[in-house]
């Protein structure tokens, strides 16, 4: 058991050891993001990676940095650019937070990230991963990160629970502190990160492939279910993301009233229909018409 170790621990030694020897032979080394420490390739692809497949991303990374190579680029774009751009990806909202962010790096920050996490998070999109992430795959600070991926095998590594939601997150925000190597802390993130996708998955782990299979407590202790067996989530068409990305996309053919958006979804959605509609106009990704229309905001269409 792993619980109370810190990087100085024979046990943690050893985690390290067997993550590093696993993660030489088959981490994703290839991967474009990695080959790169300008800033803002790194900020792009992570902000891409929230909440979307590395498959998925990676003709639209190549496409979004031929075409705004820098933030100096990217913020001469208009809102409907970007937006059309990012068509397919889902969660639109990140598109223009992407855009605001080059505009506010611009014109407040004379084109550079900010160093410090701290200035980080206040630009438009960053939480607190996405300015670790920049902090240790930009600029190799020795500091820890803690994707869904690192934070699902901390939790049953360390704390023998199936999933990270059954863990306070300052708590594996400390394992992932503690278990931080003395140096290159940069492939040590990207080793559990690699570990997380592509063993320790969501679903599926595969335990008889793991390098740190015999310290994990999960395992060791008979695989114990936990809150989210006993509440898996809905499937996506029954969520907000899919209701709000159908009427985006919808709008972005045409405006169209809130009947007629209520009419091309599932009646569980179109019953909530001005709540969705009161959500994407908060987030600027929607707005009201003439003749009781919707449409995408005027910069967006
Ligand atoms: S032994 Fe299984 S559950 Fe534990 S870290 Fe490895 S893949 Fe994940």
């Amino acid at each position: 058991m792993l619980a109370s170790s810190t990087s100085a621990t024979p046990e943690a030694a050893r985690f390290r050891r067997r993550l590093m020897a696993w993660y030489r032979d088959n981490g994703r080394h290839g991967l474009p993001w990695r080959l790169t420490r300008d800033p803002y390739a790194v900020l792009v692809s992570e902000i891409m990676l929230q909440q979307t497949q590395v498959e998925r991303v990676l003709p639209y990374y190549a496409a979004w940095l031929e075409r705004w190579p820098s933030f100096t680029a990217l913020a001469a774009a208009t809102p409907a650019d970007v937006i059309r751009e990012w068509r397919g990806l889902g969660y639109n909202r990140r598109a223009l937070n992407l855009h605001r962010l080059a505009v506010t790096v611009i014109s407040e920050h004379g084109g550079e990230l900010p160093a410090s996490p701290a200035a980080l998070r206040k630009l438009p999109g960053i939480g607190p991963y996405t300015a670790a992430a920049v902090q240790s795959f930009a600029r190799e600070r020795p500091i820890a990160v803690a994707d869904t991926n690192i934070a699902r095998v901390l939790a049953r590594a360390f704390f023998g629970a199936p999933t990270r939601r059954e863990v306070p997150a300052r708590a594996l925000s400390n394992a992932a502190e503690a278990l931080l190597p003395s140096r290159d802390v940069r492939h040590h993130n990207l080793a559990l990160m690699d570990l997380g996708a592509l063993v320790c998955s969501s679903r599926a782990p595969r335990c008889g492939e793991c390098p740190v299979a015999r310290v994990c407590a999960w395992r060791g202790s008979g695989y114990p279910p936990g809150e989210a067996a006993r509440n898996p989530a809905p499937r996506f068409e029954h969520t907000a993301r899919f209701a709000r990305g159908r009427i985006v996309d919808a709008l972005r053919a045409a405006p169209a009233t809130a009947a007629e958006l209520a009419a091309m979804l599932p009646a569980h959605h179109a019953e909530r229909i001005r709540h969705y509609l009161e959500a994407l106009e908060k987030d600027a990704l929607i707005a009201p018409a003439a003749d009781g229309l919707w449409s995408l905001p005027p910069g967006l269409r």
